[in-house]
């Protein structure tokens, strides 16, 4: 097998930012011996790796990257049914059917298959950008639902030891938009294939704000009960769509990396001082499903809306600087209006962050990976 792998290849349009400079060596795989000889090949030349998904949540450096950026394409999505035994994995008994999908696959191509099987789990996760590798990385999550609530294993690659290994969904150590995958000890992990564990009967998860009201009149018009138990997971997948479309730049119009930013997440204590001072700040129970909010009963950890505090503290509202802009409709996604550097891109996200620190306290994360 001979890889193709090429030289001084333009990064930028390999990302949604469509922004970065060249990789010293570049080259798609398509299956495990690929990722493993592309890999011989990077240790033979001592330069490190890079690998790519959808580049959907990517922030590539200007310049020559001295690596080998290796853009993953392992596609195929294999149904399992129940009595079968996989890899001595157990099915939770809540759980009826298994999907085990490449990580080159597109996410919400997987998801609209999903929801086309009428198989419950990842309709509130509809819309997402990138690949099916790039989920469990970043834990993605929507609406109250995290991919993590339906991932059953990550078959990964490791460049430390040249073994294949399966980590179950403990071992991933996933977190808030965080997994092992993101930290040091995760840094020599390759996601080859995801199982998902998938339910036939599912309950609508509409807690949040916008998915509620996208659901209002139905549920106003049939008897309290029975309206969410009548919602279809097609007409789940559908709000969410349309919610993320009104919300959400196109990015066949923008150049964007979605949110940039996470949502912070602060101590209660810290939680009631903000709120002394800026009685309207929202605040999220941190780990749940969202149905009590802070007022109701003090959680320990709170979840604010970054969103508000760059409009509302910030005064942030449409901020742009040159070729760079926080969308006007959802301040933590981050635009390219024009022909953005990183360097800009950089220069302007550290203002917003500098800005939030200087008026709350609160030091912000990037959600994008750099590199
Ligand atoms: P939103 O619904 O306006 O929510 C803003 C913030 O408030 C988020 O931190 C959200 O938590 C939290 N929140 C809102 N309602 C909540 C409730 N009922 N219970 C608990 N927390 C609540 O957010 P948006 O910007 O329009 O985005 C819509 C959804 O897409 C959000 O869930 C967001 O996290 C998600 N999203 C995910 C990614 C990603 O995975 N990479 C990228 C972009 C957007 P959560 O963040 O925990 O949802």
């Amino acid at each position: 097998m001979t890889l193709n792998i090429r030289e001084n290849e333009p990064l930028a349009r390999y990302t949604t930012l469509k922004i970065g400079g060249t990789a010293r060596y570049f080259v798609v795989v398509v299956s495990i011996d690929e990722l493993k000889e592309a890999v011989l090949f990077a240790r033979k030349k001592a330069l490190p790796l890079f690998v790519l998904g959808g580049g959907s949540n990517m922030l590539i450096a200007d310049g020559e990257i001295d690596a080998l950026v290796i853009k993953m394409e392992i596609q195929g999505v294999k149904w399992i049914f129940p009595g079968f035994s996989i890899f001595n994995f157990q099915f939770s008994k809540s759980k009826d059917r298994v999907a085990v999908v490449g990580a080159g696959e597109s996410w919400d191509a997987f998801v609209a298959e999903t929801v086309e099987k009428g198989l419950w789990g990842l309709e509130n996760l509809s819309g997402i950008p990138g690949t099916v590798g790039a989920s469990p990385v970043q834990n993605i999550g929507a609406y109250g639902v995290e991919v993590k609530d339906s991932i059953l294993w990550v078959e990964v690659f490791d460049v430390r030891t040249g073994k294949l290994v399966k980590l179950s969904n403990e071992e991933c150590g996933f977190s808030y938009r965080d997994s092992i995958f993101k930290q040091e000890k995760g840094r020599s992990l390759i996601v080859l294939n995801v199982a998902f564990a998938l339910q036939k009967n599912g309950i609508p998860r509409l807690e949040y704000k916008d998915i509620k009201e996208n659901f209002k009149l139905q549920i106003e018009s049939v008897k309290q009960e029975k309206a969410v138990e009548q919602i279809t997971i097609q007409e789940i997948r559908k709000a969410v769509l349309e919610i993320r479309a009104g919300k959400f730049p196109d990015l066949a119009v923008y150049g964007t990396a979605g949110s940039f930013f996470k949502n912070p997440i602060i101590s209660q204590e810290k939680f009631d001082e903000l709120k002394k001072k800026f009685p309207g700040l929202p605040g999220f129970k941190a780990h749940g499903t969202g149905e009590n909010e802070t007022n109701t009963k003090p959680p320990r950890k709170v979840k604010v809306p970054l969103a508000w505090i760059l409009d509302h503290i910030c005064g942030m509202k449409g901020y742009s600087k040159g070729n760079v802009a926080l969308f006007e409709r959802q301040p933590i996604v981050v635009v390219n209006t024009g022909h953005a550097t990183a360097e800009e891109i950089t220069a302007f996200t550290n203002s917003v962050m500098r800005c939030v620190k200087e008026k709350t306290g609160i030091d912000v994360d990037c959600e994008v990976q750099k590199i």
